[in-house]
Order: structure tokens, then C-alpha cells, then sequence
């Protein structure tokens, strides 16, 4: 590992030990591994005996709920004050972190910002930034081992959830030796691995099943067979009463295409926003474009949400991705 990393979680696990009345946050709309990672936090912080606050903008899904200790997360308009000790994690600037982080951050707060994404933008006070770790869950691990702490089952839990999901199902191009390694040492802590990834990866919901069928039943694909998408609409979303976790693995879709270098898909989320979200295999840097489009993400998974209809976005991130898909013919010529 290099030294400034090595150093920065040295004072990753000194910010643990230092603060207290920590205010925990994630992204809006968190998924695996944000919940993973903030309760996994949130654990270790209560075996330290600190106390935190747990905040977000959305309500917890239900699939995350069985989380020990996700009764805890309140909406940012039912917290009073501001604090002064925030950790901040998978979020690549302080725009994710939503309404919660507007209200709630003192002016002079100590921020540490703990995230793998690439489009990182040092936000914090203090950044503990890893982009070899596949997931923050796989950081928040190594930080309770700087700590030398002794994981219960509970924070093994939540650690174990954010590396299964943010690689795919140990499946994804993120999984390494050390990504098994850590997930073995969580199991010998008493993670049951199927209760897990049977409650946050292989349920479908029914509104979900709906989903995908009228989804699928829409995929397209360019001239060159390289770029799959789907859509989303409003009037889809209500019709099957949709929440956002259903729409959770839909990308895989256009993105498992065989040939297809980057899936994309597109999906009203506020009047007249889009959400777009990107996938690639091997070659097409799409966090790259996703900040392109006011987003960010990893070079293999981004997102963005973009102002507009569906109908005039399509076009334009369509043909970004062609002239990206240009770019790296040119850079990596095929015989
Ligand atoms: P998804 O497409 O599943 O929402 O997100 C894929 C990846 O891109 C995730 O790691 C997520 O955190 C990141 N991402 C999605 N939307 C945004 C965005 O609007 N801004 C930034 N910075 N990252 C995003
Ligand atoms: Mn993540």
C-alpha cells in the first residue's frame, strides 16, 4: 500500500478514536453498500463507545431493513442542530450527501470522507479515498483492523453486504484476492452468506418482475450491437407502483448483452429529471462520462441525473458513448 494511503488510515481510525456525537452519512438512495458501510461504522463506533447519529434523505428500504441498527436512521427535518464530527462514506462529493448534509454539517465541522470512487473529489477534512477497494465496506474492514478491533457478528454483517453487492455477487471485474480474503475472514465471524445475498440480491419484487418485463420489452441497441439500453418512464414506475429499490439491477440487462461494451439506462426520477445510469466491461471509462453529465461513479459503473426528458437525453448520451467507444478503438486498435 502506498504511504500517504497507509497514512490516511492511520487517521482514519485517529478520527474514530478522537471525535464523538458523530454524525454518520451516506448518499441519497443508498444501496448495499452504503448501508454496509454507515452501519458497519455505526457498529464499531458504538463498541468504542461513541455516540452517533444516523441520517439520510431517503427512508430505508425495505429489503435493508433487518440491518442491526437500521430502526436507527432519521430524516435530516427530524434532526435539530448541527455537528461538529461527520464521516461521510461511498459518496463522491458533498453534493450526494443531499438535504442531510446541507442541514446538519457545522460551518467548521471535521468531515472524514471515506469512499472508492474514482471521481472522488476530497471533500472531507480528512480523506481516507481507496480506489483499489472494490467496495467502502472492504475500507471500513481495514479501518477496524487499524483499530485492532474484534468485528461482532453484527458489523461483520454490514460489511459483508456492501462487498457482496458492490462486486456483483463476487462476479464483477472489482473482485480480487483480498476482496475473497476479507469475505472468508467475515464468514469465520459468522456471516451466513445465503441469508444475505437471498434478502438483498436474489429477491425480485412483484412491482420489480413488472419492471423488468415492460423494460426488456423496450431494450435497444446501436448499428455496432456495443451499447444496450433501456427506459424507464414515469408512467411505467407508477403503473406497476415501482419504489426505488426495484429498480435496482435493470442496468444488468443492456450491460450482459453479448457484444456490448457499455449498457445504459435512463429513468424519470424528479419532473424532469433523468436518471442515467452506466455500465461497461472492459474498455469504456464511464465514470469519465457520468461526470461529464454532472455525475460520477467507478470506470466500470457510473451515474448521473441529468435535467430534461428522457427523449432529449437519450440522444446526446448515446452519442457520447460512440465517440467513447471511438476513442478506444483508436487507443486500442483489435486485429
Ligand atoms: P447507479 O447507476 O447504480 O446509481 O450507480 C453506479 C455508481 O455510480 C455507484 O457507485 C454510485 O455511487 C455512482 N453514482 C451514481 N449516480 C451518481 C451521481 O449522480 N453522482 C456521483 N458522484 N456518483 C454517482
Ligand atoms: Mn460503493
Amino acid at each position: 500500500m502506498n504511504p500517504n494511503l497507509k497514512q490516511a488510515y492511520k487517521a482514519a481510525a485517529d478520527f474514530f478514536r478522537a471525535g464523538d456525537n458523530f454524525l454518520l452519512l451516506v448518499h441519497e438512495k443508498p444501496d448495499g453498500d452504503a448501508f454496509g458501510s454507515i452501519l458497519g461504522t455505526a457498529h464499531l463506533l458504538q463498541q468504542l463507545g461513541k455516540t452517533f447519529t444516523l441520517v439520510n434523505d431517503d427512508p430505508v428500504p425495505n429489503k435493508f431493513q433487518f440491518f442491526p441498527l437500521a430502526d436507527r436512521f432519521r430524516l435530516p427535518e427530524d434532526v435539530e442542530g448541527t455537528f461538529d464530527w461527520v464521516i461521510a462514506q461511498d459518496c463522491g462529493d458533498r453534493k450526494r450527501l443531499g438535504r442531510s448534509g446541507e442541514k446538519l454539517i457545522a460551518d467548521d465541522a471535521k468531515i472524514l470522507n471515506i469512499d472508492h470512487h474514482k471521481t472522488n473529489d476530497f471533500f472531507g477534512t480528512e480523506n481516507l479515498v481507496d480506489l483499489d477497494a472494490a467496495a467502502t465496506c472492504q475500507i471500513i474492514y481495514k479501518v477496524a483492523k487499524e483499530l485492532e478491533m474484534t468485528l461482532s457478528l453484527d458489523t461483520a454483517t454490514c460489511l459483508y453486504t456492501g462487498l457482496v453487492t458492490d462486486t456483483g455477487g463476487f462476479r464483477y471485474s472489482n473482485t480480487t484476492e483480498e476482496v475473497m480474503l476479507i469475505g472468508a475472514d467475515l464468514l469465520r465471524h459468522g456471516v451466513q452468506p445465503y441469508n444475505i445475498i437471498d434478502k438483498v440480491m436474489e429477491t425480485l419484487t412483484w412491482p420489480q418482475v413488472q419492471l423488468i418485463r415492460e423494460a426488456l420489452s423496450g431494450i435497444e441497441r446501436d448499428e455496432t450491437g456495443r451499447i444496450a439500453w433501456i427506459k424507464v418512464s414515469r408512467d411505467v414506475l407508477e403503473r406497476v407502483q415501482a419504489e426505488d429499490e426495484d429498480v435496482e439491477g435493470l442496468i444488468n440487462y443492456p450491460r450482459n448483452v453479448q457484444g456490448v461494451e457499455v449498457g445504459v439506462s435512463f429513468r424519470d426520477a424528479a419532473p424532469g429529471k433523468v436518471k442515467v445510469s452506466f455500465r461497461s466491461k472492459y474498455l469504456v471509462d464511464v465514470g469519465a462520462i457520468a461526470v461529464e453529465f454532472g455525475g460520477g461513479g467507478h470506470a466500470r459503473a457510473a451515474g448521473c441525473t441529468v435535467e430534461g426528458t428522457i427523449e432529449e437525453i437519450e440522444p446526446r448520451v448515446i452519442d457520447r458513448i460512440k465517440q467513447a467507444l471511438q476513442e478506444v478503438d483508436v487507443a486500442e486498435p483489435t486485429a
